[in-house]
């Protein structure tokens, strides 16, 4: 029924000297729609009802990436939000394709990534009397409260009001997920082509700028003015924002040291002699004024408060008094006292910051950065005498060393990054050079993400892609090395392969014939994986031999799979979160 082409219009019973109605019909209006709006990339995954959707919409000029699980169309529609400003569109199928879909929207919502997820829904009639329809399920009740906003649309003729209010709710404000709920009965729903042409909507101005109070500023500035150890936080929702010139001015004129939060890296060049990153243990501390840039004080941060900001225990204030520059005016004081607020959207934020920083600004005295150089010069030394080792098999540092290597040679790709401790040993290892090139686990601190993101990366940056992924992390999306394949993608994936979670030696306590539940089949293949779909398969044991097949991946743009085979005792449990454990965490208490 849903395949039944549009009637043509001219039926019996109109007069013979008529001209013939032209009509347009549900899948016609939500690709008009998304198309008016700019919208030029679908990630999903077909099936009923939307399968003719998907063919159509490739038809009319979009491009339709097909993923094998809807959980990485929808990571890679979330990742899509952040690189463009533009909700990223995942389409899925009813009931278990809309779920699946529906830990992605999650994700966005909670990173603030603009998103939306279109699934297609069974006959409402049947679903509310929970008759037993194909697929049955309350989608829209589901989702309303794990996203921004969530709309049906019943009618045609509301179709264009139904995506222009998607879009506007998913990039307006702090963005978000959102979702969008068609049944199947709405695609082959039929009406009068200029009709429906009228009722679409352009959105204008989606995401309105939002200027900060003047008088938000200057309490702003002055307590920054006033500080003695003052600190810049930049979080991803600054380099969401791309107001990378002013925001690179705003820390230059004032010379005060910076931290830039993982997907933040880059935004100025990690290299930069005013990066605090190497000496985050020591800043954070001691520093008296801190100015949070498109970054929440959450667990990422101690929630502000603890040992980590020198409070006596590990729930106390640490005395650090807070600017926040946020979009969201219910953001400051979430955890401790913000000070000074500034709310707006960060672009006309820090234009506004800046335009009260000029030659007389006094920069932080040479006692402040001079002893975080002393302490990053330390950490340093440290850390490159650790990269220089060579042990065999080989190390996540060894191997990362060169990852750092290969990324500093090509500063435009772009890096995915997912795993315990390979996402902590690339965070603070591998160096970022432009704006945007680092995605990773976000706010949640997910796996899963991995190819999901590859895809969503190469797809719409045209960037090489090189995606270094804990073996565990990999298994959660490792399928779309097919996706990869398929669409021939320069994704170059580097499986940090140590046999298992966090680590591959442990063992079965009772000594029966399972293996623990922390380890994988040793000496795993994956690259083999790679081989199975026409992509390029390396099995690596040196660094050398992992520079080689770097180089070699990105010389030929080809979809790459890299095994490198790591000590598999070289992990920690959790990475750097060990106490988020429970047991580590009461031991500790
Ligand atoms: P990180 O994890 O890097 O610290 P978070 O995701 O915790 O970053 O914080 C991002 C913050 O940025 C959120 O509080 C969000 O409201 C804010 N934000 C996102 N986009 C913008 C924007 N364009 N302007 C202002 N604030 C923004
Ligand atoms: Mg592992």
């Amino acid at each position: 029924m849903l395949d039944t082409p549009v009637k043509p219009a001219t039926e019996a019973g109109a007069p013979a000297a008529a001209p013939a109605p032209v009509e347009t019909d549900g899948f016609q209006l939500v690709i008009d729609a998304l198309k008016l709006n700019g919208i030029d990339t679908i990630f999903g995954l077909p099936g009923i009802p939307v399968t003719d959707l998907t063919r159509r919409m490739q038809k009319d000029g979009l491009r339709v990436i097909s993923f094998r699980h809807e959980q990485n169309a929808g990571y890679a529609a979330s990742i899509a939000g952040f690189l463009t400003q533009k909700p990223g569109i995942c389409l899925t199928v009813s009931a278990p394709g809309f779920l699946n879909g529906l830990t992605a929207l999650t994700h966005a919502t909670v990173n603030c990534f603009p998103m939306i997820l279109i699934s297609g829904s069974s006959e409402r009639e049947i679903v509310d009397l929970q008759q037993g329809d194909y697929e049955e399920l309350d989608q829209l009740a589901i989702a309303k409260p794990l996203c921004k906003a969530a709309f049906r649309v019943l009618h045609a003729e509301d179709i264009g009001v139904g995506v222009a209010r998607a879009i506007r709710a998913a990039v307006s404000g702090r963005p978000g997920g959102v979702y969008l709920d068609l049944p199947a009965k709405l695609f082959p729903q039929a009406m009068d082509a200029a009709a429906g042409k009228a009722s679409l909507i352009k959105v204008v101005d989606a995401a309105p700028k939002q200027i900060p109070a003047p008088e938000a500023v200057k309490r702003a500035l002055d307590l920054l003015k006033g500080a003695k150890k003052p600190l810049i936080i930049l979080g991803k929702g600054a380099a969401y924002a791309q107001a990378d010139a002013d925001i690179r001015a705003l820390v230059e004129k004032t010379g005060i040291p910076y931290l830039p939060m993982s997907m933040a890296k880059g935004l100025l060049p990690d290299t930069h002699e005013q990066s605090a990153s190497a000496a985050r243990s020591y800043v954070l501390p001691e520093a008296d004024v801190v100015m949070l840039i498109g970054a929440r004080l959450n667990w990422l941060l101690s929630q502000g408060k603890g040992k980590t900001w020198g409070g006596a225990t590990s729930k106390s204030w640490g005395g650090q008094r807070f600017i926040q520059v946020d979009i969201s005016p219910t953001e400051a004081d979430s955890n401790v006292r913000i000070e000074a607020p500034v709310v707006g959207d960060i672009g006309s934020c820090v234009k506004a910051l800046l335009a009260g920083v000029d030659a007389s600004w006094p920069k932080p005295a040479a006692e402040w950065t001079g002893a975080i150089k002393e302490r990053k010069d330390k950490n340093v030394a440290k850390m490159a005498e650790t990269l220089a080792k060579n042990p065999s098999p080989m190390s996540f540092q060894s191997a990362l060393n060169v990852v750092r290597d290969i990324v500093k040679a090509n500063p435009d790709a772009m890096l995915v990054n997912e795993g315990a401790n390979a996402l902590d040993f690339t965070r603070s290892i591998v160096d970022m050079y432009k704006p945007r090139k680092r995605i990773d686990v976000g706010t949640w601190g997910i796996m899963g993400i991995g190819m999901g993101y590859a895809i969503a990366a190469a797809a719409v940056t045209g960037q090489q892609v090189i995606a270094i992924e804990g073996d565990s992390a990999f298994g959660f999306s490792g399928m779309e090395t097919e996706t990869i394949c398929r669409y021939d993608l320069p994704v170059c994936i580097v499986i940090m392969n140590n046999n298992g979670v966090y680590r591959g030696d442990e063992k079965n306590p009772t000594g029966g014939s399972d293996p623990s539940p922390l380890v994988f089949v040793k000496d795993a293949r994956y690259e083999k994986m790679m081989e199975a779909f026409g992509g390029v398969g390396k099995h690596v044991t040196t660094p050398a031999d992992l520079r080689a097949a770097m180089e070699e991946a990105i010389r030929t743009r080809r979809p790459t799979l890299i095994n490198a085979v790591i000590d598999e005792g070289g992990g920690t449990e959790s990475g750097r979160i060990t106490s988020l454990n429970p047991t580590a965490a009461k031991k500790k208490a």
